[in-house]
């Protein structure tokens, strides 16, 4: 078997920058899309994340850590960073240098370490030390943008959103489900055609892109749903 590399539009979780690719594939029809749909929720019925949380703070922090960097990596940082500031009143009143002590092994740790800080100032200013489970309110958060938000509330309510990371963002382009050039262009093609079951969704496409349909390699002759590719034509060698 040849070995493939696809090229997309997102940061891998390594933050390997990769370019899109330039033909477009064809588009699912709507059987397509049901069959692709169906195969998902069959193949993944009850996932969840690969974060390591035991409440909606921690959730929230593993989550905006997680940008640009492996569930792994982010699940090695965690343990110590929540003994340290087990709620927000701690991290809303941590030293910057303590936190970035913490998360110094995290992609863009400096950035994440501020964001964090002002986070739970936030949470605890604003909303009376609870973390709203709202979309339109977390997103007031700092480190919180859409696709955090939507994590946040799929894993932790099971609400009816998408969220697209850079492994969703490359399953729906081998599949055909989308050709947007934006993580949020993408989300809301894939919220209009799958319109039910986003959030198991989700999780099956981040899944599927981690361990089968990988960025390098992807592991296409065991794959179930090789039947509805319209990628493999489009791979450089
Ligand atoms: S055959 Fe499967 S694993 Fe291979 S690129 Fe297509 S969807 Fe991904």
């Amino acid at each position: 078997m040849k070995l493939f590399c696809d090229k997309i539009g997102l940061k891998d979780g390594r933050g390997k920058f990769m370019q899109q690719e330039r033909a477009k594939v064809k588009p699912s029809t709507k059987k397509e899309i049901k069959e692709i749909k169906a195969l998902f929720l069959k193949h993944y019925p009850n996932s969840v994340t690969e974060l390591t949380y035991n409440n909606l703070y921690e959730l929230l922090i593993s989550v905006i850590l997680s940008a640009q960097c492996t569930d792994k990596r982010v699940n090695i940082i965690t343990p110590a960073l929540f003994k340290a500031y087990p709620d927000s009143i701690s991290l809303a009143n941590a030293s910057l240098d303590e936190v970035k002590s913490y998360i110094s092994t995290c992609s863009f740790f400096n950035n994440k370490a501020k964001n964090l800080i002002k986070m739970a100032q936030s949470v605890v200013e604003n909303y009376g030390n609870k973390i709203p489970l709202e979309r339109d309110e977390l997103v007031k958060l700092a480190g919180v943008g859409q696709k955090t938000a939507n994590v946040v509330m799929i894993e932790y309510t099971g609400a009816n959103l998408m969220a697209v990371d850079t492994h969703v963002y490359r399953v729906a382009h081998r599949l055909g489900l989308s050709n947007a050039k934006t993580a949020i262009k993408c989300e809301d093609e894939l919220s209009l055609k799958f319109k039910t079951d986003l959030h198991l969704l989700h999780q099956a496409m981040v899944l599927f892109g981690r361990y089968q349909c990988k960025a390098i390699k992807p592991e296409c002759e065991s794959c179930f749903m090789s039947k509805h590719c319209k990628s493999t034509q489009t791979f450089k060698v």
